[in-house]
């Protein structure tokens, strides 16, 4: 879990592009630019971010449509809107289809650099809202996550692999709500682009198979079609 706080940037001023994409950079944050809205949807729906920094008016598809798809698809990453000056009904509209902040172009830098640095603070802390101690029991199983071993309700002991403990680890500690696949290819895999989920699909079915009274009538192991997994008690 150590990689980098990742923001996609996603604006068609080059000149203005490329002066926030290198401040963040020094801040130590991973850029990634987009320069439209079709290509910023895409990008989230491939790749995990901390931050979405969004200009409302760009090519294609607007800054305010790009807000609003990404909710629809139950998406909570935090979203700083960039709002022409005097457009106030582009901010209103933005903020009421899911941005979580806007600044007005032109801005203060350090102003903008606080803003972003306050909402990925928001959004680690509610992330880490619901932390598991080392080990943890559900149904009559219980996870020893440091010793990555793990004892079935049928009193069957097994040995976790890393992964499986980690993402065991991530599901619970957000129980009850739908881990997109990219948040788990990027917490437990490590890396950016894949090209398959079959193998967090496979992980699942050896959950089910160890932990599940009927397999294949889950009850603790979800997948929720083309959004992620999730994890219920
Ligand atoms: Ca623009």
């Amino acid at each position: 879990m150590s990689t980098k706080t990742s923001i996609l940037l996603v604006e068609d001023e080059e000149n203005l592009h490329d002066a926030l994409k290198l401040n963040l950079e020094l801040e130590g944050y991973e850029v990634t630019s987009s320069f439209t809205g079709s290509d910023a949807l895409q990008k989230v729906q491939g790749e995990y971010f901390d931050l979405i920094i969004l200009d409302v008016m760009l090519p294609e598809l607007d800054g305010i449509t790009v807000t609003e798809t990404i909710r629809v698809q139950n998406n909570e990453v935090p979203i700083l809107i960039l709002s022409a000056k005097n457009a106030s009904s582009d901010r209103v509209l933005g903020l009421k289809k899911g941005a979580d902040d806007y600044l007005t172009k032109p801005f203060n830098l350090e102003e903008l650099l606080l803003r972003v640095q306050k909402l990925i603070n928001k959004n680690k802390k509610m992330q880490d809202k619901d932390t598991v101690g080392d080990t943890y029991t559900f149904g009559n199983n219980t996870l020893d996550f440091k010793a990555q071993e793990a004892t079935t309700r049928k009193g069957e002991r097994i040995q976790l692999s890393k992964k499986e403990a980690m993402l065991l680890k991530l599901l619970i500690e957000n129980k009850n709500e739908v881990v997109p696949r990219e948040k788990i290819l990027q917490t437990v895999w490590g890396y950016n682009v894949y090209p398959t989920t079959r193998t967090i699909d496979n992980f699942i079915l050896n959950f089910r198979k160890y932990f599940e009274e009927d397999s294949r009538n889950p009850q603790f192991f979800h997948s929720v079609r083309g959004v992620g997994y999730k994890y219920s008690e």
